[in-house]
């Protein structure tokens, strides 16, 4: 255990001393061979029930350990179980945690990324007490519950209803792509309360039991094979008042802060050149690196990867500086989106039918995980069409997109 009021230097030997008696470290990073090891490439995990299940005990295990020994929430507040240190701390922390073999954290990604976030920010001293400790300390995992079947890129038209009735709330609709609900033990949603008012001004949010008497999941087959997504069928579910996120009605202020960690979490990992490692090795296996339109395919990816790279850099650095990052961040997810279609369409070229029928050939069909699973990057988070609008809006200073709700540009003309 080590002190808060340690030196940089007093910790990073705290954390090392801690990382080595638990993990193993890494082996050093070999040299990728073309047909060597494994040739999974995958945008999301495909596994049974019971494996996931397995999965997330081993992570969680792994959680409870960092945070008993103060290393799991470490720019928490000490009130909520934090360890009250510095951004700095924190990241010196992560810089020496990458070195080590970590079982899988995506389980945490939403509950801690986005939802944890959200509850410190608009939560009561009740739920922030109630949950913020057991969350870091992977006692319980959290999920999002935004989108409708009528509601996605337009969050506010959602109609899950909420409906006061005394010290609670009764909650009744679907929710819908809920990645994670079969696994998570509560949920972030966001209710409709006043239908009455303008569309964005009467919803609120709440924190949802995701065990309790009312609440229905039912998975959804994604086209690369396994289910990471649900419908989640919500008939009279109790919340009580003091697990409402923030004032009555202000749920899209809610909403958007959850939103905000969470497109800041999806671009924040697109800027590396891994991929290409695998793909330059791959050319090579098929002589085609002298050709001449291959060649000047792939100086074009990696020109993009590389850019995206240097941004997020900025944007990480405009962070640790303590500023806001703007536009690197906005850019950010759609460069992720729009270098991984480039390499699927690449892909495709290169490899053709091998691409759609599995011949048992190292790295070849196997690449087809990645193709199934871009699509839901493309849309996850803000789809690439919405991320424009905010760019075009936000960024560039462009007059706002017509959406459903604008006035049309012709009414006055009719008159
Ligand atoms: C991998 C993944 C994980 C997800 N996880 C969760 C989760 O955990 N919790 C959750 O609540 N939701 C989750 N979602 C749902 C996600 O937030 C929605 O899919 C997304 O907001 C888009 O909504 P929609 O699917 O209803 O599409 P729609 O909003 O109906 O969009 C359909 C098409 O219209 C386009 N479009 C829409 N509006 C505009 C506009 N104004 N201008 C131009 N084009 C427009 C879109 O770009 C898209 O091409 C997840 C989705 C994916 C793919």
């Amino acid at each position: 255990m080590y002190s808060p009021d340690m030196s940089p230097e007093e910790f990073t030997a705290a954390a090392t001393a801690f990382l080595d008696a638990n993990l193993e470290r890494k082996e050093a990073e070999k040299t990728f061979v073309w047909g060597e090891g494994s040739d999974k490439v995958n945008v999301f995990e495909e596994r049974t029930r019971q494996q996931e299940l397995e999965m997330l005990e081993e992570s969680k295990a792994w959680r409870r350990k960092k945070f008993d020994a103060g290393f799991g929430w470490i720019t928490g507040p000490t009130e909520y179980g934090g360890a009250g240190l510095t951004p700095v701390h924190e990241r010196i922390f992560n810089r020496l945690e990458s070195d080590y073999k970590v079982p899988n954290q995506g389980f945490f990604q939403i509950g801690l990324g986005m939802v944890a976030p959200t509850i410190l920010a608009h939560a009561s001293s009740t739920a922030k007490d109630a949950y913020l400790k057991k969350m870091w300390r992977a006692d319980i995992v959290g999920c999002q519950l935004f989108s409708e079947p009528g509601a996605g890129s337009d969050l506010a038209s959602l109609q899950t209803k909420a409906i006061r009735d005394g010290e609670e709330w009764i909650i009744t609709g679907q929710k819908v792509w809920t990645s994670g609900a079969h696994y998570s033990d509560i949920g972030e949603i966001i209710c409709r309360t006043d239908a009455d008012q303008p569309k964005h001004k009467g919803l609120t949010g709440f924190i949802v039991d995701m065990k309790a008497p009312g609440v229905e999941i039912r998975p959804l087959r994604q086209m690369t094979g396994g289910a990471s997504f649900n419908e989640v069928f919500f008939t009279e579910v109790r919340v009580r008042d003091d697990h409402r996120l923030g004032d009555v009605n202000n749920g899209w202020n809610v909403a958007l802060t959850t939103l905000m960690n969470e497109r800041a979490a999806i671009g924040g990992g697109g800027g590396g050149a891994d991929p290409l490692t695998r793909v330059y090795a791959m050319v090579r296996h098929y002589g085609l690196d002298k050709d001449p339109i291959v060649r000047d395919k792939l100086a074009d990816l990696y020109t993009r990867y590389r850019v995206a790279s240097y941004n997020n850099q900025r944007a990480m650095a405009k962070i640790r500086a303590g500023q806001t990052p703007g536009p690197e961040m906005s850019t950010a997810k759609m460069a992720l989106t729009d270098n991984q279609l480039r390499l699927c369409a690449f892909l495709s070229e290169v490899l053709g039918p091998k691409i759609v029928v599995d011949t048992g050939e190292w790295g070849t069909y196997a690449w087809n995980q990645l193709i199934l699973g871009t699509p839901g990057l493309r849309i996850a988070g803000g789809s690439d069409e919405v991320m424009r609008n905010i760019v075009g809006e936000r960024v560039l200073g462009l007059p706002k997109e017509p959406g459903i709700d604008s006035k049309s540009p012709f009414r006055d003309l009719a008159k």
